[in-house]
């Protein structure tokens, strides 16, 4: 069942926090016809010392990047934005919560070619919980989608953009339709690119394995954290175009993305993985992540935020 959505107090729009009621459009903004939207997905994390985003500059840079790319001229710099972030953290008291920048082009026109026409960029956020885990330790049946990602040079996958979802919502109802809980979906050769809304690692014989950028995927943040949380504990990382048979012949498997956290994916087209529960890698993998989100083990990298909100605040 679809989880409710907000209603939290605020949401920033244009450097002024509003009222979530009043955060509107009209139908004839260029967003709602021809999809002009990028976005980001952030969580911030209850810790000891108060609320904590992760990798917040990281995901400015990425919706900065999103917006160049589609010619979307927004006024905030990534420093604005990660400054915003906070402010809507503290309007709203939330220590931990998932964020959502939003840039859109708001303007009401018709047509394609919309230059200047008007650009506005939202932060909203709302306690939202596990996407696909089904408490912790469980883990998600996947299938192979019959739809592609986008080729090379269609959708640009390094955009963050509205419209790349609708080719994810394809495979995403597909595998629930069939009975599953996500899709894995392969590029534009049939070679293994990613779930509908997070990044895969497969781990064969110690060593994890995980598609380049050219296979379409999106260059995922939390991607980018397992494959230092690997290194950091001397295990090897191929990062190489993956046959679609290698996901049958995995040991152990896992999603990873900033809504699905670290999911182990417990068996891939009916071919379970492993002994169909957690692997030991994966494990370890999600521990670690929980650890250093939460504040329980160093933040050596510099990943955290802080927030000035009270830890137990709406935290979950
Ligand atoms: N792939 C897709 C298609 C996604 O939507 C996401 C979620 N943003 C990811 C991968 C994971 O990216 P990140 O770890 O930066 O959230």
């Amino acid at each position: 069942m679809a989880q409710r959505i907000g209603p939290t107090a605020k949401i920033w729009r244009d450097g002024a926090l509003i009222d979530w009621a009043d955060a509107t459009l009209h139908v004839m903004s260029h967003v709602v016809h021809y999809g002009s939207g990028v976005f980001e997905g952030m969580r911030s994390y209850a810790t000891p010392t108060g609320g904590a985003v992760f990798r917040l500059q990281d995901h400015m840079r990425r919706l900065k990047d999103s917006a160049r790319i589609y010619q979307l001229d927004m006024k905030w710099s990534a420093d604005d934005l990660c400054q915003a972030t906070v402010d809507t953290l503290v309007a709203n008291d939330l220590a931990q919560c998932y964020l959502r920048p939003l840039v859109i082009r708001t303007g009401e026109h018709m047509g394609i070619y919309a230059k200047d026409v008007q650009v506005e960029t939202f932060i909203i956020c709302w306690e939202w919980s596990e996407m696909l885990g089904h408490g912790a330790g469980g883990g998600a049946h996947a299938c192979v989608s019959t739809w592609r990602r986008a080729a090379p040079n269609t959708f640009p996958a390094m955009a963050k953009a509205s419209g790349n979802y609708l080719n994810a919502q394809l495979g995403k109802f597909e595998s629930m339709r069939n009975g599953y809980d996500e899709a894995i979906v392969l590029d534009i050769d049939g070679h293994v690119a990613e779930g509908t809304g997070q990044n895969l690692f497969l781990i064969r014989d110690d060593t994890l394995f995980t598609s380049p950028i050219s296979a379409g995927i999106l260059h995922g943040i939390t991607r980018d954290t397992i494959i230092q949380l690997a290194a950091d504990n001397g295990l090897k990382i191929k990062e190489m175009v993956i046959p679609r048979e290698m996901l049958y012949l995995a040991d152990e498997a896992f999603f990873c993305g900033t809504a699905a956290e670290v999911t182990p994916v417990l068996s891939i087209d009916r071919f379970t993985l492993g002994d169909g529960k957690i692997g030991r890698i994966t494990k370890m993998m999600r521990e670690q992540f929980f650890a250093i989100v939460t504040g329980r083990a160093p933040d050596k990298h510099g990943w955290l935020t802080h927030v000035p909100v009270a830890a137990g605040a709406a935290s979950r």
